[in-house]
């Protein structure tokens, strides 16, 4: 936590400012019941009412101005709080986008949410406190001890006796409360975790007839966060009429033995009332300090799971001294890649070695599971190979800046992703400065055109979160548009007509091959229909390369090929 902390450093200058304005308003808060003593000796005896005035000035104004610094404590606390969280936020942020999807999927959506909302919360409850609190209630503390002893060394032991009391009932409670604080944080990553996977969910729990199950799962993990917080809530809560009574009593007591002290003239009234007041604000700073000491196991939980994001190291970075291709044509080249995603016993991809060529068409066809997706991923470098290189006209990926690279793709994900936003947003949304010609180009290629116009606002239709409003046709209709709508070098549909019908997919792919004839096209499928006119074809079996070339010519000499078009078409249908 305290390394979370350093973040601070960034605001000495109004963290001292802090320190600062404290000290005076603890002060003000001390000056005034002696000064108010004086009064009352004095007006109790009925002497010197040009005094009594002038004192009475004084303490107006040293009210005055211990407000004052508190009022602008409290803005300068809450601004360095606020600002710090804010970084740290950012922070997170910046890191999660940093992260390669593989690692992503390790920490798991909803925690990393849970994670830059409501930890980072805590962190920003704690800094609040403690910058208001931390200063003050030790401060407190230890002056309003020296000015009672000042006042009266005879009552003291008495708020020694009191001050032990009260350190015994706040040490019970910390000692309950402390692990309930701890076990809240994973309550409320557990209530979050089974919220999202039931609203995401929420068709297949329809159709599954699992509503009831699902309600109970949440109602449970609901039903324990309310307990655990019920039960922390009742103990503190119980805790401060006790503390109140205890103030209350050492108030009587206080007055019980001072009256004896006052009748036989070694004290005063005034100093007696002062007394009073300082035992109070002793006590007082003693509750200060365990609200602070309540706070810390929740928040240094919390801290916990904030650094383990930022703790993180991405293993895709960029070269220190990036290379650039000297050509932009788009040839692409795999050479001996192996990958094997973590935790897997096998590799997910063997010794794959093939070259795409501009200009030409590649398909690439295997059945689900046997590592399309996972090669077409590592060209735009989501993730590394752990042996052999991919090269892009001749340059190691590796060796280039993600930007760089990325800027060369034009990819089409297997599982279409829009955005909230309007048609033409989405399909502009790799860059903002795609003209409308092109808009127009890549819907028609794309053939999003014709489902546009029949849209109530054509391309200002306002597409809603996760593209619900559109049908899985459309949406990998316009994620199509969005690729093309950049013009790359190299081109990447992976699986992306499979939610099209046959007449579609065939329109598409016509209007397709003229709008990218110089570029690298890569159509990953499952349908041999799709990719029975490709230039080369690489048959994928068990992330295995087993096979490549021409249609006819796989079709006479390799039987993993063979196999599957015909459990697609016919002989002759095939020829
Ligand atoms: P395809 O796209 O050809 O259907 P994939 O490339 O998605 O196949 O998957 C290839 C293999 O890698 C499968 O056996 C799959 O179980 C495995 N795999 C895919 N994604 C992951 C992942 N994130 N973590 C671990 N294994 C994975
Ligand atoms: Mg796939």
């Amino acid at each position: 936590m305290i390394k979370l902390f350093k973040g601070m450093k960034k605001y000495k200058f109004q963290v001292v400012l802090v320190f600062v304005f404290t000290f005076m308003k603890v002060l003000a808060e001390l000056m005034l019941p002696t000064l108010m003593a004086d009064i009352v000796n004095i007006g109790i005896r009925n002497e010197d009412i040009a005094f009594i005035m002038k004192t009475g000035v004084v303490m107006l104004g040293i009210a005055l101005a211990g407000t004052g610094s508190d009022i602008l404590k409290a803005y300068l606390s809450a601004r360095v709080s606020m600002s710090f969280v804010t970084d740290l936020r950012r922070k997170l942020f910046t890191k999660v986008q940093s992260l390669s999807p593989g690692e992503f999927d390790e920490t798991g959506t909803s925690s990393l949410i849970t994670r830059t909302t409501n930890d980072v919360t805590q962190i920003q409850n704690l800094s609040i406190m403690g910058l208001r609190m931390m200063i003050r209630a030790p401060l407190m503390a230890i002056g309003g001890v020296i000015m009672a002893v000042s006042k009266n060394p005879g009552l003291s032991t008495l708020i020694l006796t009191v001050v032990l009391v009260l350190a015994a009932l706040i040490g019970i409670v910390a000692s309950i409360t402390i692990p309930l604080f701890k076990k809240m944080q994973t309550k409320v990553d557990n209530l979050n975790r089974v919220l999202r996977e039931r609203l995401t969910g929420i068709r297949v729990i329809r159709a599954f007839n699992r509503t009831a199950y699902e309600r109970d799962r949440f109602t449970e993990a609901n039903g324990d966060l309310t307990d655990n917080a019920l039960k922390v809530n009742r103990i503190m809560a119980s805790m401060f009429p006790m503390i109140i009574l205890l103030m209350n009593f050492t108030t009587i007591a206080i007055v019980w033995r001072g009256a004896g002290s006052i009748d036989v003239g070694i004290l005063e009234i005034g100093d007696m009332m002062a007394f009073i007041q300082y035992a109070t604000m002793i006590l007082f700073a003693l509750v200060m300090m365990t609200m602070m000491f309540t706070m810390i196991p929740r928040a240094s939980a919390s801290a916990v799971r904030i650094n383990e994001i930022l703790d993180m190291e991405t293993a895709i970075t960029d070269p220190d001294d990036a290379k650039t291709p000297d050509e932009k044509r788009g040839l692409l080249e795999f050479r001996n890649v192996c990958f094997k995603y973590e935790g897997a016993e096998e590799n997910a991809l063997e010794n794959i070695s093939f070259k795409a060529m501009p200009g030409e068409v590649t398909g690439i066809i295997g059945s689900t599971g046997s590592g399309k997706s996972t090669l077409i991923n590592m060209i735009p470098r989501f993730f590394d190979p752990c042996d052999g290189s991919i090269f892009v006209d001749g340059t190691d990926i590796r060796e280039m800046t993600q930007r760089d690279l990325r800027n060369r793709i034009g990819l089409v994900p297997q599982k279409a992703v829009l955005f909230t936003g309007s048609v033409r947003d989405n399909i502009i949304f790799g860059d903002k400065t795609i003209d409308e010609d092109r808009l127009m180009v890549s819907a028609a290629v794309s053939q999003s055109e014709e489902f546009i116009d029949t849209l109530s606002d054509g391309y200002n239709f306002q597409i809603s979160q996760g593209g619900t409003n559109l049908s899985g046709g459309q949406k990998q209709r316009l994620s199509i548009a969005r690729a093309l709508a950049g013009r790359k070098e190299i081109y990447i549909f992976d699986d992306s007509f499979s939610a099209l019908d046959f007449k579609t997919d065939a329109a598409l792919r016509r209007a397709l091959k003229k709008d990218t004839e110089d570029s690298t096209v890569i159509i990953v499928t499952q349908r041999v229909n799709t990719i029975m006119d490709a230039d080369n074809i690489i048959v994928l079996e068990k992330g295995r390369l087993a096979g490549m070339g021409k249609h006819r010519e796989l079709m006479k000499d390799n039987q993993v090929y063979r196999d599957i078009v015909l459990s697609q078409m016919s002989e002759e249908e095939s020829a």
